[in-house]
């Protein structure tokens, strides 16, 4: 008997390492499955339409809202992102657990939706010194970018204490190491190893047959 597959949430204000966090967790784990987003906004240098997002028009995604076809969706930065729902529900139906990397408003969203199927967490920069250099430190963005995505961040960081778990990333691999304890954990929750009843049957049948 499976288990349902988690969904579980990463938040955080740009920079805060999120995207590093989620590739270490893919790779140290290859059975989760990423949610690739659909979004308006234009690729960055080294993205891959497929891989990093589904890069659409404003109009093709509007389509995939009107047909139902997102599980969340949001406006952030001026730009549409959403989850589709799809590939969500088949690894939930497969027992694979989905990692999304997405903002406050998608996980709220999902978890309105799901509640007992997700794990939220949230990554905390250890400030916001070191925040303003990591985006930076990612050249990828014009200086007017990182200005609005800093000015972003204080409203993402106003969001922190709506998530079940909140981490700081300060050391990258005792950050990884707690996201890994976490998912760990979720998964031997009571209530999501629908086997046990069995298993537990026959130890006490095992028992009475000493
Ligand atoms: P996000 O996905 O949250 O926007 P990224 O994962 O792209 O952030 O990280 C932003 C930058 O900070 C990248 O250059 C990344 O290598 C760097 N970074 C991530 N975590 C740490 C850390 N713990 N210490 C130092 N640099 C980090
Ligand atoms: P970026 O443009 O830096 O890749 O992402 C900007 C922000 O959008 C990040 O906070 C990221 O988590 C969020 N985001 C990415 N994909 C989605 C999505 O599908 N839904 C929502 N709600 N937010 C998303």
């Amino acid at each position: 008997m499976k288990r349902r597959g988690l969904l579980i949430i990463l938040s955080s204000p740009s920079g805060a390492g999120k995207s590093t966090l989620a590739k270490r967790l893919m790779a140290w784990d290859p059975t989760l499955r990423f949610s690739v987003s659909a979004t308006t906004r234009a690729p960055r240098p080294g993205e891959v339409d497929g891989r990093d997002y589904y890069f659409k028009t404003r109009p093709e995604f509007e389509a995939m809202v009107a047909a139902g076809e997102m599980l969340e969706h949001a406006e952030v930065f001026g730009n549409l992102y959403g989850s589709p729902r799809g590939p969500v529900e088949a690894a939930m139906a497969e027992g694979r657990d989905t990692l999304f990397d997405i903002d406050w408003q998608g996980g709220q969203q999902v978890k309105q939706a799901m509640e007992k199927d997700v794990v939220s967490i949230f990554i905390l920069p250890p400030s916001i010194g070191e925040l303003e250099s990591r985006l930076r430190s990612r050249a990828q963005d014009s200086d007017a970018v990182i200005a609005g995505r800093m000015e972003k961040s204080m409203i993402e960081i106003s969001h922190w204490s709506e998530y079940d778990y909140v981490l700081v990333n300060d050391d990258l691999d005792l950050a990884e190491e707690k996201l890994r304890t976490i998912l760990l954990a979720e998964r031997m929750r009571r209530f999501r190893q629908p086997w046990l009843t069995e298993f537990g049957r026959g130890l006490e049948k095992e028992f009475e047959q000493r």
